[in-house]
């Protein structure tokens, strides 16, 4: 679905150029939710604003669906960790917001919005503001918000790091049924190794320096399965996504 091609893209600070990525290459399936897991200042963000549209490589090409990426398109929903809500609509109106925009029929919206509300629980707390949530509930407004507008690819910039132990793993398990549910293809950055293997179906560990590269690639058909985070299996991907990222030799 996704073909990034031989991309370079460098950033310009002060005098100097600083290279993020140089001829980096990296298909994606339809389907597959992919995480991206490196340390700060790799390139885990700029990768997803390219994917987003929202960069452009200065050299290679980026391809959806056989159609290279020029802008930012409809149906790419992009997350941020700030959550992107209006302060000054309610739950009810910042899920709706992309609808609204749109121009869809008052039916088809309102029924969307309602199911979308109900499905992120959040119809106790419809008609609050942005002020008056958690961070769990904004998270899930924000993710209502995008997934009204029916993606076909789900960018998340490490969208949970902002939550407590707790609702952080509730919403891992939300975002994991959404994924079961809608095959919905994803890109996920994280900084938290377990969250990576809970959530990707493949694992990119990316290289510090500059430009960066792919250090691992693991595979993780197991997730989804019931009791995979007190799994043996679970306990050893995290294990070797760890020995990747600290820069030792795996056991
Ligand atoms: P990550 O998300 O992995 O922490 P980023 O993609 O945000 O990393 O950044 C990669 C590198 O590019 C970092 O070294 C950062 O300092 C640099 N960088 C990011 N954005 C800009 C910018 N707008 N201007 C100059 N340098 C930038
Ligand atoms: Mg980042």
């Amino acid at each position: 679905m996704i073909e990034v091609s031989h991309c370079n893209l460098a950033y310009v600070q002060g005098a100097s150029q600083v290279k993020v990525y140089d001829d980096f290459s990296l298909k994606i399936e339809p389907g597959e939710s992919l995480v991206l897991i490196g340390p700060s200042g790799c390139g885990k963000s700029t990768l997803l604003y390219l994917l987003a549209g929202l960069l452009h490589p200065t050299g290679g090409e980026i391809k959806i669906w056989e159609e290279q990426v020029m802008g930012p398109r409809q149906k790419t929903a992009f997350i941020l960790q700030e959550y992107g809500l209006f302060p000054w609509l309610n739950v009810e109106r910042n899920v709706s917001l992309g609808l609204r925009v749109r121009h869809v029929s008052k039916r088809i919206y309102q029924r969307t919005v309602e199911e979308m509300i109900r499905k992120m629980g959040l119809w106790e707390v419809k008609h609050h503001f942005p002020s008056q949530l958690s961070g769990g509930q904004r998270q899930r407004v924000a993710l209502a918000r995008a997934l009204t507008l029916q993606p076909d690819l789900l960018l998340m910039d490490e969208p949970l790091s902002a939550l407590d132990a707790l609702t952080r793993e509730r919403l891992q398990k939300l975002l994991l049924e959404i994924w079961q549910e809608q095959k919905l293809t994803t890109v996920l950055v994280t900084h938290s190794i377990e969250e990576a293997v809970f959530l990707g179906s493949r694992i990119l560990v990316l290289a510090d320096g500059r430009p960066t590269h792919v250090m691992g690639e693991i595979l993780n058909p197991l997730i989804g399965q019931s009791g995979y985070r007190q799994s043996s299996e679970f306990f050893r991907k995290t294990s070797y996504v760890r020995s990747l990222l600290e820069g030792r030799k795996a056991e």
